[in-house]
């Protein structure tokens, strides 16, 4: 008996920390609600941020006038701005090429842990933002590592890939989890 309920706190355990890698710190509708002189007053100096329907729609090419501000206005109070996107190099590469950010990562692999602590590096982590529309991938692998997180709400839905497609069934699911358990949600989905 006693093997038994040891495991079950253990699986219990597990359960509850998987479950807090799917809470944002903050969620807010778009990048441009971001208090980021508040995260500069808590001491946060880097911006990762991911690209596809967190900086712009996933099938408009560059970046928007209001996005260039945006980021502009970002390295202006201190930040280094890193674009972390699992999208294809072309794609990456061309956004970002007028854009004067840090740097800009294609196929990024989140929610895997790889690349990102590769990036990470070269940073003290509690001084690390992370930007991003989606729980199973911006969510996951930014909590997973400790950082700070920032969920916006999708720009467009309608244009996901395939793979965000699957993993939006993917989020319904943990979201209903989390509802269950009365954790905080991505108010768009409630
Ligand atoms: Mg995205």
């Amino acid at each position: 008996m006693k093997v038994c309920y040891e495991t079950e706190s253990i699986d219990r355990k597990g359960e509850i920390q998987l479950i807090h890698h799917f809470i944002a710190d903050e969620y807010v509708k778009d990048v441009f609600q971001i208090n980021l002189m508040a995260l500069k007053n808590n001491g946060k100096r880097v911006i990762l941020t991911d690209l596809d329907n967190t900086l712009v729609g996933a099938s408009v090419k560059k970046p928007t006038q209001e996005i260039i501000d945006f980021l502009t206005n970002a390295q202006s109070l201190g930040f280094e701005v890193i674009i972390v996107s699992n999208n294809k190099k072309e794609r990456v590469l061309h956004f970002a090429e007028d854009l004067t950010i840090k740097a800009a990562h294609h196929k990024s692999l989140k929610p895997l842990k790889l690349k990102l602590r590769r990036i990470l590096k070269q940073y003290d982590r509690n001084q690390v933002v992370m930007i991003g529309d989606q729980l199973m991938t911006d969510v996951l692998v930014a909590k997973r590592l400790g950082l700070y997180t920032i969920l916006v709400e999708p720009i467009h839905l309608d244009s996901d890939e395939n793979s965000t497609k699957f993993n939006r069934r993917l989020e319904r699911f943990v979201v209903k989890q989390l509802k269950k358990r009365q954790l905080p949600t991505p108010p768009y989905l409630d």
